[in-house]
């Protein structure tokens, strides 16, 4: 465990953020990393409690009180290892995560949790600086080939389990860069790029072959797969966005938030977007539909991009700012979020349902909302804007193109069907992450990444030495 009764000495200390006057005025990160001896400070809060709930908390089972007690002890090398075994990219999870299992530490029931999160980015940035992660060479290939459709957290943990099996691994992405939603979704100042082109290097090296810009159900015929490959694993997300289908929906300057996103890393990454394709919120009022963590980073984006205004709106009741009877320890509850982005100005209002947006020579100018609690007479309020953002939340993968191509079956949700070993209803076919979880979050797309090439490996060798998750 950590210190002896360290909970009792020690608080629990975040690491803090860059001041917002200045974080506004780039998309860099805005947690300023801080290792050593504070994460080891902190790491001494741990009470490696009997049962470690926080350990049950992590969709991918970290070993945290472990690990916690190395840091503690300084023995940042055996944490690594540890910390490894379980998690294939740490430097993200450590960085996005909302930290499931913080809601799991013991130290929550009456105290503040152990800062789990900011530890596990602390052993891994100090294994990358000491030269601990290094790419493994192996020495023995099966000579089984295996394709994974998408390269989002899903499909690069697949990959990466496959690839330390032995196989020969493919990965196909219809986008011009690896990363999936870590890529063009998740803006730089929650995760700066240059953390995946280094875990995405690592695993070239590792002899992954990435082939981008390949559609598979179009460029790419499913056919071909079939024909050249042992095992076929699709893990393309959830990409099918929620709609809001009412009066004045097709004036210009409405925007799917990914459409959004998408555009704003791009630009971040000097990418080129044509002008006539450009989504810029600079000197522009701008509305979120959509009160989640994609509507945040949108609010992010647009403060950065110089909007004039920001107004985030949300349907459903504020939640509130504490655990309530529903959602006792250690579940993970539903609670009011603050990101950095809220930091960082705009306005949120919830209880509002928009029943119609209103323009000006087909470009939106209005939208007109009604405050859900209240009489239809007494509630009505409008809201200017020139740019609209919605980000209600997907609906499921897309069915056209490679789910018909295969004859998928789907789930009640529209997700992709599976049996317990993520095998779809065409043998040698599988699925994993969001296409067939629906929408969730990386910790959850990297268990299945790993869950589903554990069944992988099984199928194809009859037996298999990877974890089960
Ligand atoms: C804006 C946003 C912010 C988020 N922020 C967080 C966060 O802070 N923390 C967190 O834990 N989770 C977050 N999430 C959720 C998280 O990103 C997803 O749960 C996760 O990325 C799902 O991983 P995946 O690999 O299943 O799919 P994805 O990441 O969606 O990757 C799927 C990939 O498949 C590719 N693809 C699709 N169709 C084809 C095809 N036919 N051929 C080839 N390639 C194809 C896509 O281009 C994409 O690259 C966020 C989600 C969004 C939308
Ligand atoms: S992956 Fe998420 S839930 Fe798991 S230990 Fe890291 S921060 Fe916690």
């Amino acid at each position: 465990m950590g210190e002896l009764r360290g909970f009792l000495k020690v608080e629990r200390k975040t690491t803090e953020s860059r001041p917002v006057c200045l974080r506004l005025k780039d998309f860099r990160e805005v947690s300023i990393f801080v290792t050593g001896e504070h994460s080891q400070e902190q790491a001494s809060r741990c009470m490696d409690c009997g049962t470690p709930f926080c350990h049950w908390g992590c969709p991918i089972g970290n070993y945290i009180p472990e690990w916690n007690d190395l840091v503690f002890r300084g023995h940042w090398q055996r944490a690594f290892q540890l910390l490894a075994a379980t998690n294939n990219f740490p430097e993200i999870t450590g960085r996005i995560c909302p930290a499931l299992c913080e809601y799991s530490c013991a130290l929550g029931i009456n105290d503040d949790p152990v800062t789990i999160r900011e530890n596990e980015l602390a052993i891994i940035e100090y294994a990358f600086k000491k030269g601990l992660v290094k790419p493994s060479r192996l020495k023995k290939r099966t000579g089984k080939k295996i394709a994974i459709v998408g390269s989002g957290p899903a499909g690069l943990s697949l990959a990466d389990q496959l690839n330390k099996a032995g196989h020969l691994v493919a990965v196909f992405e219809k986008q011009d860069k690896i990363g999936g939603i870590l890529r063009y979704g998740i803006p730089d100042f929650k995760l700066e790029k240059w953390v995946l082109e280094r875990r995405i290097n690592l695993l070239k090296k590792e002899g992954i072959v990435f082939n981008t810009s390949v559609c598979v159900g179009k460029e790419l015929k499913t056919k071909y797969l079939k024909k050249e490959f042992d095992a076929i694993c699709l893990a393309v997300g959830c990409g099918v966005p929620r709609d809001l289908n009412i009066e004045g929906r097709t004036l210009s300057g409405i925007h799917f938030a990914m459409d959004y996103l998408i555009q704003a890393n791009k630009k971040v990454s000097q990418e080129l977007i044509p002008s006539d394709k450009l989504i810029d919120a600079k000197g522009r009022r701008v509305v979120v539909i959509g009160g989640g963590d994609t509507g945040a980073d949108c609010l992010g984006v647009a403060h950065r991009q110089g909007a004039k205004c920001v107004v985030q709106i949300e349907l459903l009741a504020k939640p509130p700012e504490c655990r309530t009877p529903d959602y006792p320890w250690p579940k993970y509850p539903l609670l009011c979020k603050t990101t950095t982005s809220h930091e960082e100005g705009g306005i949120r209002e919830w209880s509002v349902s928009t029943k119609k947006f209103s323009g000006r020579n087909g470009q939106v100018k209005k939208l007109f909302c009604q405050r859900v609690a209240q009489e239809a007479s007494d509630g009505k309020f409008e809201i200017k804007a020139d740019l609209v953002i919605l980000a209600l939340g997907f609906l499921h993968p897309e069915h056209n193109g490679l789910v018909k191509d295969l004859g998928l079956e789907l789930d009640s949700r529209g997700n992709v069907k599976t049996d317990e070993n993520y095998m779809t209803k065409v043998l040698g076919i599988f699925s994993a992450g969001d296409m067939h979880r629906g929408q969730s979050l990386v910790a959850w797309a990297i268990s299945e990444g790993r869950k589903a090439a554990y069944a992988i490996d099984k199928y194809l060798m009859g037996e298999t030495y990877l974890p089960k998750m």
